[in-house]
């Protein structure tokens, strides 16, 4: 199936852009999504996972501590790679599994891939085209604290952690400019989804 894959920094909209291109009918695929259920509790992700950092890792009701496991991570990259390296295939193929889902599940003869990371994790082998949500980072940083409730140095720190805006947008196939209202970031959507049905016939 013809995959668009729909990128951008924290709080840039790429959930608003998502929502509408789900009320066109296109099945949205969330990586951010896939990263969870892989470790979900049941997955052999997960005992791996407390096999490697101990049992401080999984919570009483048997859910994965996320920020102890961050914390074990964060300044060690060789354990960050041991994790990578057992997670990310997992991850890639329960994208893959999701996106085959599309053509019986969905209306939209496309798919979309909905990942922060899209480029830095290599999940762009599996799009055949880049849209990146796109606005000045001060309006970024507004939205991404107003929604999250995070301090404006929070946010910062993630996004130095991103792909820096110029890098992401010289990536892009389209851009959505998020740096107007809602209905504006929706009718760019709207232009694209016509685009997008016409690229997945020719594909
Ligand atoms: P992302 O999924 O990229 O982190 P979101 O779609 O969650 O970003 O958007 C971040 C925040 O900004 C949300 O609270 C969202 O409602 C708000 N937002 C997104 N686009 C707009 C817009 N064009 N105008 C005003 N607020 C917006």
């Amino acid at each position: 199936m013809f995959t668009v894959g729909l990128t951008g920094g924290i709080g840039s909209g790429k959930s608003a852009a998502a929502a509408r291109f789900r009320f066109h009918g296109v099945n949205v695929v969330d990586a951010d999504l896939a990263a969870r259920v892989v470790v979900e509790p049941g997955r052999p992700a997960l005992a791996e996972i407390a096999r490697h950092f101990g049992d401080g890792v999984i919570q009483a009701d048997g859910i994965l501590d996320r920020a102890a496991l961050r914390r074990l991570v964060f300044d060690n990259p060789a354990e960050r790679r041991w994790l990578e390296q057992l997670t990310h295939p997992l991850i890639r193929e329960e994208i893959i599994s999701s996106l085959a889902a599309s053509p019986d599940t969905h209306a939209a003869p496309y798919a979309i891939l909905e990942s922060p990371l899209l480029v830095e994790s290599g999940q762009s082998a599996l799009v055949q085209r880049v849209c990146v949500v796109d606005l000045p980072e001060l309006l970024q940083l507004e939205r991404a604290s107003a929604r999250d409730g995070n301090s404006p140095d929070q946010i910062r720190k993630i996004m130095a952690a991103q792909l820096p805006r110029a890098e992401r947008c010289a990536k892009a196939d389209d851009i959505l400019d998020n740096s107007g209202s809602l209905a504006e970031l929706e009718a760019q959507v709207d232009t694209l989804h016509q685009m997008y049905i016409k690229l997945a016939a020719q594909a």
